[in-house]
């Protein structure tokens, strides 16, 4: 796709080809916006979700690229801000987990999932900033999550990931707001994706007991909530964490 000047708001989503990710491209999508969805492996999930995306009118485009790779983060953003002429939302959703009690874990688990969860959104956010702060406008949404608020046995490597991206959504709403860009957290509770769908039977049990609604989140209740914070209607909100969890982290 050639570069142009384009009416529609733009927006990129880590990880977008699959999960919470693909909801929050096709939420957004239906709200108007032109989406980057950004894959590292998944290149199928990515473009099948890209013309899901145009369904709704809009111009979507799949980008590859590795988010614990700082120089991919640079491309990706330089890309797509290119591609659609500008970019008005980030979202800092790509994931991983490596669940093991601390006894068990080694370095490699706890590292492979701080480098793709908190500082692949530092990356991205670096890369962004730049542009959003230029243009006076911009929205970042990270996805942290119920587990980096309260903790979890199992998860040290995931729960600190997930609050370091608290901290990390804190520190740049500070830096930014007088410049017209905000920047949240949403943090979900226990939702029905493949990161869910592989946790062993007994842990899925207990998760499921510990939410007050009684079931299950399905990724479009998370990207409800991404895409009002993308929207202009939330410019006076910024450096917070809105929970969808089903009153999970009550
Ligand atoms: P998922 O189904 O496992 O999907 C993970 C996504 O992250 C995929 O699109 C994957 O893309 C992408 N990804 C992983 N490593 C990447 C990398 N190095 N570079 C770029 N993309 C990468 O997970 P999910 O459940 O949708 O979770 C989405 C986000 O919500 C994550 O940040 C997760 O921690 C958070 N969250 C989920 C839950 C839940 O209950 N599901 C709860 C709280 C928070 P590829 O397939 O291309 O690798």
């Amino acid at each position: 796709m050639s570069e142009q000047q384009n009416s529609r708001p733009a927006a990129l989503v880590t990880g977008g080809g699959r999960g919470i990710g693909r909801a929050i491209c096709l939420e957004l999508a239906k709200a108007g916006f032109d989406v980057c969805i950004n894959y590292a492996a998944s290149s199928a999930a990515a473009e099948q979700t890209a013309e899901e995306c145009k369904a709704f009118g809009v111009q979507a485009v799949a980008l590859q690229a590795d988010v614990t790779n700082p120089a991919e983060c640079q491309t990706l953003v330089d890309t797509a801000a290119k591609t659609f002429g500008r970019l008005d939302v980030l979202v800092n959703n790509a994931g991983v987990n490596a669940d093991k009690l601390i006894l068990r874990m080694q370095e490699a688990d706890f590292d492979k999932v701080i480098d793709t969860n908190l500082k692949g959104a530092f990356f991205c956010s670096k890369a962004a900033c730049k542009l959003m702060m230029r243009q006076r406008y911009g929205r970042i949404i990270n996805l942290s999550s119920v587990v980096g608020l309260h903790g979890n046995a199992g998860q040290s490597n995931y729960a600190a990931s997930k609050a370091g991206l608290i901290g990390l959504t804190k520190s740049l709403a500070k830096e930014f707001a007088a410049r017209g860009v905000t920047v949240n957290a949403v943090a979900p509770g226990f939702i029905e994706t493949d990161m869910t769908a592989a946790m062993p039977e007994a842990a899925k049990t207990a998760a499921l007991a510990a939410v007050p609604a009684g079931r299950i989140g399905a990724p479009a209740e998370v990207a409800h909530a991404v895409a009002f914070l993308a929207s202009e209607e939330a410019a006076y909100i910024t450096g917070q964490v809105l929970c969808v969890d089903g009153g999970m982290g009550m």
